[in-house]
């Protein structure tokens, strides 16, 4: 048994989930089919939602009707079959009119997440009466049942893995299962999501908690890039991944990943594999435990980053002065990616913003503070250990002309991390990929 998880672009049009269908129905196995909404419809109902929030509900009902319309226009293209037309147009009419009833109640953040879950409950029906319409032995399954987060709006995985393990029980015997991606319940039992993105992370999440052969994650590329191709040039997929080097690169802001999604995966040690619906042959690139010595893999960035510095006299030999500043990180539930520090003071990044000028204000009782906005994390991914002498000096020397604010080695061996100014983010990744992968 496999998860295959398609993206908005693999299911955005009739034709591509024509070719979805086709994918996961060419064989006998057994499969779990997690999607996505079709590419734009989360946009638009994130759109949709600040019209309500506004207190617009002409505005928001204009979107709702073209979207009405976009869809029912897909049912003409999609099935073949008068039969199953009927079915879903009936099925979208009732999903528009739910959508259309936000704009007569007081809306809050409650309703936007009610709303933003209909994408995916819209893309998993069509696929499922696609499915049925051409005799394939399916069944849909919502994410509402299985997928819940705590009370740190984390996922609860010993309920997931409880509630798979059930589900799949009650309802054996279909080869393709569907469901949601992206959508779940809190732990207060209301309908919320994973973040933007996080289909990835319902795939791998079913598929640690069932521990299937593998988990594929077919979007609309092939594979991990050795740097973001939307900015560099001539980048190229990477073959392999540690779990590890998948996990940084997705958290540094490779964006083909869901920034948490590997870690469940890598608990399990259940691999992934990210495919291209649009050339299913190509191989991809496979996310697994094995770690090959001496190669660096791949670069990533991740924007909006704010770094913090302390300054302090009082810190030179004063212990327990990093517990005072990291409490106030803790206090205000902000994360901490990149740390350096000397006798007289702390640099610190977070990229959540929140809290900041409360944290500020707090650390000011401990030195002088200054804030730097919208920088950008690079990451270096690959073999970083120290016994691998030079890599190191090979990433520095992409920098020669680029002002670096920060940098961090040694965390982990697979990373080395440099902050730069916004306005050198382009220069730096190309630099960086002339460096280690050109030269
Ligand atoms: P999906 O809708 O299938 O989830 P995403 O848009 O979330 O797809 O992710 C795929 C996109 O990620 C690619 O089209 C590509 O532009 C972008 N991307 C950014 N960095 C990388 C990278 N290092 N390798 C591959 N794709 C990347
Ligand atoms: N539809 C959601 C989004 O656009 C989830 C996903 O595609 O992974 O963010
Ligand atoms: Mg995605």
């Amino acid at each position: 048994m496999k998860v295959m998880k398609f993206g908005g672009t693999s299911v955005g049009t009739a034709e591509r989930m024509k070719s979805v269908a086709q994918l996961i129905s060419c064989d006998m196995d057994t499969k779990i089919v997690v999607l996505s909404a079709m590419s734009g419809t989360t946009n638009t109902l994130v759109e949709i939602s600040g019209y309500l929030y506004k207190k617009n509900p002409e505005g928001a009902n204009t979107l709702i009707n073209k979207l009405e319309q976009k869809y029912i226009a897909h049912t003409f293209e999609l099935y073949k079959t008068e039969e199953w037309r009927k079915a879903t147009t009936k099925f979208l009419h009732e999903e528009f009119d739910y959508l259309r009833s936000f704009t007569k109640v007081h809306f809050t953040s409650f309703e936007e997440k009610v709303i933003l879950a209909q994408g995916e409950i819209i893309s998993t029906n069509m696929m499922t009466n696609y499915l049925k319409e051409c005799g394939e032995n399916t069944i849909l399954l919502s994410a509402l049942d299985i997928i819940r987060t705590d009370k740190n709006a984390e996922p609860d995985f010993s309920y997931i893995s409880n509630k798979s393990q059930n589900i799949m029980a009650e309802n054996p015997g279909y080869k393709i299962y569907i469901t949601q991606g992206f959508i779940c319940r809190n732990a207060y039992g209301e309908i919320d999501n994973l973040l933007r993105g996080g289909s990835d992370y319902t795939a791998c999440l079913i598929g640690a908690a069932l521990k299937t052969e593998e988990i594929q994650i077919w979007t609309d590329i092939d594979g991990m890039h050795n740097n973001d191709p939307r900015i560099v040039e001539n980048t190229v997929p990477v073959r392999q991944l540690h779990f590890e080097e998948a996990a940084e690169l997705a958290y540094f802001g490779a964006k083909i990943l869901h920034p948490t999604c590997i870690q469940p995966a890598k608990f399990a040690g259940v691999p992934v594999r990210l495919l291209n619906t649009m050339d299913p042959t190509a191989p991809g690139t496979l996310i697994n435990n094995s770690f090959q010595p001496g190669t660096i893999k791949a670069v990533a960035a991740k924007d909006d980053i704010v770094c913090i510095q302390i300054e302090s006299s009082r810190m030179l030999l004063a212990h327990g002065f990093l517990r005072k500043v990291f409490e106030i990180f803790e206090i205000y539930k902000t994360s901490i990616d990149m740390i350096c520090t000397s006798e007289v003071g702390v640099s610190l990044t977070i990229d959540n913003a929140a809290h900041l000028n409360e944290i500020v204000e707090e650390l000011k009782k401990y030195g002088t503070v200054s804030v730097e906005k919208e920088m950008v994390i690079v990451c270096v991914v690959g073999d970083l250990s120290a016994n691998n002498i030079g890599f190191e000096t090979m990433a520095s020397e992409a920098f020669r002309q680029i002002p670096v604010r920060m940098i961090s080695y040694g965390g982990s061996r697979h990373n080395i991390s440099f902050l730069v100014q916004k306005e050198d983010k382009k220069r730096t990744l190309q630099a960086l990929s002339d460096t280690l992968f050109h030269s």
